[in-house]
């Protein structure tokens, strides 16, 4: 069997503006992420100033065979949707099985892991952090920091991206400011949270009037 020239398979990557050397970029706005934040009329009026990048990705697909492997290269932008941090859509694979790699390369985050089996963890992502998403679970990055965080995603060829089947339900975890700080907390907590401020902050208005 003939081979390719092994040279085409080396690329260089730009850890800051996460670039790869010849790959397409894809870039995720805010009004395609409706319904991934907790916060809903918080979304709509930041919708409302700026329809945000709010991450991209470079992917470089060298091979698509069974065996083969594709790279992601992520950049989640910093800020937040209410007190919610900048997140991605986060997904499963088509083919359940796949497992992924990922490898933080700079900025600071958390990725959201969960498992259909019902288990469900948050873990670092950052410089010198490796995380490996076994197959059957949903993941989701998050930007906790102030710069960009960039991080290196290496998946099989045929893993194939579902973003339907964690758009339902929705990740049950949420990743918050609070205090200044990122805190993990319950989706349903959090909305909770959310309707006793509001309840709070309609009770104080309407005292003023
Ligand atoms: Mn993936």
């Amino acid at each position: 069997m003939q081979m390719p020239p092994l040279e085409q398979f080396f690329r260089h990557f730009d850890p800051h503006s996460a670039a790869i050397a010849g790959a397409p970029v894809t870039e995720r706005k805010l009004s395609q992420l409706e319904g991934c934040y907790a916060d809903s009329p918080a979304f709509k009026a930041a919708l409302e100033r700026l329809d945000a990048v709010i991450y991209s990705v470079s992917s470089l697909e060298l091979g698509g065979g069974d065996g083969d492997l594709h790279i992601g290269l992520g950049m989640v932008m910093p800020g937040k949707i209410g007190a919610e941090y900048h997140l991605t859509r986060g997904h499963l694979h088509s083919w359940r099985e796949a497992a992924e790699i990922y490898i933080g390369l700079s900025g600071s985050g958390m990725m959201l892991l969960e498992g259909e089996d019902g288990t469900d963890a948050a873990v670092p992502l950052e410089a010198n952090a490796i995380v490996y998403v076994p197959g059957h679970t949903a993941h989701r990055t998050v930007n906790t920091g102030l710069e960009p965080l960039t991080y290196l995603g290496i998946y099989p060829a045929k893993a194939g991206h579902d973003y339907a089947a964690i758009a339902q339900s929705n990740f049950r975890q949420v990743v918050i400011e609070q205090g200044g700080k990122a805190t993990v907390m319950r989706r349903k907590d959090w909305l909770e949270t959310i309707r006793l401020e509001t309840l709070r902050a309609d009770l104080e208005n309407g005292a003023k009037e």
